[in-house]
């Protein structure tokens, strides 16, 4: 999950002490402007850059910015650790010297893992595990879809699930119970002070109790007076642990709070993402904000094995006068699935009963494809009931279909709320690329919502899996086919591959970008097909991100040996998403702070 930007570069050496990095630059010959770049202990994502010049060390520290950006202090700032060391390769701008020769790390050295690497990990997914019941791949998914946010959540928070936290407590108190039992030297606990969003710690030394209340900065920065800053409670004490930093010894052992339990529970109101560091909490308006684990009653994310069954019995099903929309197989009607563990809402896509045997096959296969399927970013089929009609029961995406979400919501859907949508769309698709499935009818209309923040890919009506040798499937003859979202080789050859419905998928983040706008306005489809073989592309929606236009035009590569996979797509959906949440999540957090 949380890969570190600097693990690919070779002269990175990861949580190495300073006399560590001195050692190696002694080995490499301690030539001038030798230099490697280690973890910084002090803050979250932070570096460090060892020098050397004229036979002695310098060492920069290089902070991690609120926007996600690198820089030493008062200079420029960088996008990546691997940017900024370039940058200072050809600029001294500050530094004793440029960086001329790196200090390679040997093959048998790994990079040494931070303190906090494994923690951090750790903590998130017993968090995920915990507050929304997820596990295995549906957990990895929760958490690549939600890092930035979730990151922030367990680093503000940590601390409640360390041992040595004791919640609110009298000094009185917590001297009490650093007494009772041994009282070796840097025995410790923290407390809640009265006043809201402080903190004291309280040491033992010599059989004596010290306290120290530990501080929190306008940048919402923690630290003992006059000491290092950190961004969390959590890094402060770990920090303690080595370096006095002020108090009359190192921390050692915790004082265990009694009443936490092995594996503490965590608070069952989930606290809401605050921001890096800044102990102000975020309450985001209600179902704005909410991370899309965040469902009553069944949970989306999770993978219903226990209740999915091929055959669901009538008498299972309570259906619903609701139609929650219809096509030329019928309708599809709202209803609900009675099992022994309770009731969830589903949808159930009902043939017309005067149907011939030819449809219902086609709903066989499409209930064969979904059957095979299990990601949390595409529907789920529960089973298949045959009664009155055959009938299709899937998971319920309640919000409905994200072109008429978004185009009834123009105003209050934000453009990160959209990254992050199609981010998850772009993560399903790159399920089914894995899978050797191909959609063939990816389209706005067809990605349906279970809640704003939380997409699913639906319909696979026109799905195809491909052979383990196929790498494409060929259509024998055309039908009624979205002539608007497909590539250039599916209407010229009738062949289609992940990287046709990676066209589509271009054609979808337009329709999002332009809040369900229709494509190619009034355009028909060989009208399109003229457009597009004289190298015409849509214009940019006037909401739309740079970046977002820039995928676009690449699904929009007419070859598609050049054109990029799923896997490429997705991760350019990540970063940009990443970006935007970490920057959303430091304007809320300084909004706060100005109150
Ligand atoms: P078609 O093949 O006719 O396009 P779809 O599978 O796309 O059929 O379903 C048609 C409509 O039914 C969708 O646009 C949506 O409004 C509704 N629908 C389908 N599946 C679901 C679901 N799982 N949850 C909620 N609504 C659904
Ligand atoms: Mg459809």
């Amino acid at each position: 999950m949380s890969i570190d930007p600097a693990a690919e570069l070779p002269f990175y050496y990861g949580s190495i002490s300073r006399l560590d990095a001195e050692q190696h630059l002694k080995l490499a010959g301690m030539a001038d402007g030798l230099f490697l770049l280690r973890q910084c202990l002090r803050s979250l994502g932070g570096y460090v850059l060892s020098v050397v010049w004229n036979l002695e060390f310098h060492h920069y520290t290089v902070e991690k910015q609120l926007n996600g950006t690198y820089c030493i202090a008062g200079g420029k700032n960088h996008c990546g650790p691997a940017e900024l060391c370039e940058f200072y390769s050809k600029d001294a701008d500050g530094l004793v010297c440029t960086l001329r020769k790196p200090c390679l790390r040997a093959p048998e050295t790994p990079i040494r893992a931070g303190v906090f690497d494994s923690l951090r990990e750790n903590m998130l997914r017993e968090y995920v595990k915990q507050t929304w019941n997820l596990e295995g791949e549906a957990m990895e998914q929760a958490i690549i879809s939600q890092a930035p946010q979730l990151e922030k959540l367990i680093a503000t928070t940590a601390h409640e699930k360390m041992s040595w936290y004791h919640g609110k407590l009298t000094r009185q108190e917590g001297e009490r119970r650093l007494y009772s039992g041994a009282q070796p030297d840097g025995k410790f606990l923290v407390r809640d002070r009265d006043e809201a969003n402080s903190f004291a710690l309280s040491v033992m030394y010599g059989k004596t109790v010290y306290h120290y209340q530990i501080l929190q900065d306008k940048s919402g920065k923690w630290s003992m007076p006059d000491g290092t800053k950190f961004d969390t409670i959590w890094q402060l004490v770990e920090y303690l642990k080595m370096k006095p930093d002020g108090l009359v010894t190192v921390l050692t052992e915790a004082c265990v709070n009694g009443k936490a339990e092995k594996t503490p529970s965590l608070p069952s109101n989930r606290p809401k993402v605050s921001s890096a560091g800044l102990g102000a909490r975020y309450t985001p308006p209600p179902g704005v904000g909410d991370l899309p684990m965040d469902c009553s009653g069944f949970n989306p994310y999770h993978n219903p094995n226990d209740i999915k069954r091929f055959n669901i019995k009538r008498d299972q099903l309570l259906m619903d006068e609701v139609e929650l929309g219809s096509g030329n197989f019928g309708c599809v009607k709202k209803g609900v699935l009675k099992l022994e563990s309770g009731q969830i809402d589903v949808a159930i896509k009902m043939l017309k009963s005067d149907n011939e045997k030819l449809v219902k096959e086609e709903m066989m296969r499409e209930a064969e494809i979904m059957h095979q399927l299990d990601n949390p970013f595409i529907v789920r089929m529960l089973g298949l009931c045959n009664a009155e009609c055959l009938m299709l029961v899937m998971e319920m995406a309640g919000a409905g279909p994200l072109n008429k979400f978004l185009s009834s919501k123009k105003d209050t859907i934000t453009v990160e709320n959209i990254v992050n949508l199609m981010h998850q769309v772009s993560m399903g698709m790159k399920y089914l690329e894995e899978k050797n499935f191909v959609h063939r009818d990816l389209a706005a209309r067809n990605v349906l919502l279970v809640n704003p923040q939380f997409a699913k890919i639906s319909d696979f009506g026109l799905s195809k899996a491909l052979g383990a040798d196929d790498n494409y499937y060929r259509a024998r003859t055309a039908g009624k086919w979205p002539l608007k979202w497909y590539a250039p080789e599916c209407i010229n050859y009738h062949k289609f591959s992940s990287k046709s419905d990676v066209w589509s998928f271009g054609i979808t983040l337009w329709e999002a970008f332009s809040y369900g706008g229709k494509p190619y306005k009034k355009m028909k489809g060989p009208e399109v097909i003229r457009f597009i073989e004289g190298g015409g592309r849509m214009e940019c929606p006037s909401a739309c991100p740079e970046r977002m236009y820039t995928v676009m035009n690449e699904c929009w590569t007419y070859k598609h040996e050049d054109r990029p996979d799923f896997k490429k797509v997705e991760e350019s959906m990540r970063a940009y998403h990443y970006s935007l949440s970490n920057k959303a999540l430091v304007e809320e957090a300084t909004a706060e702070a100005a109150k």
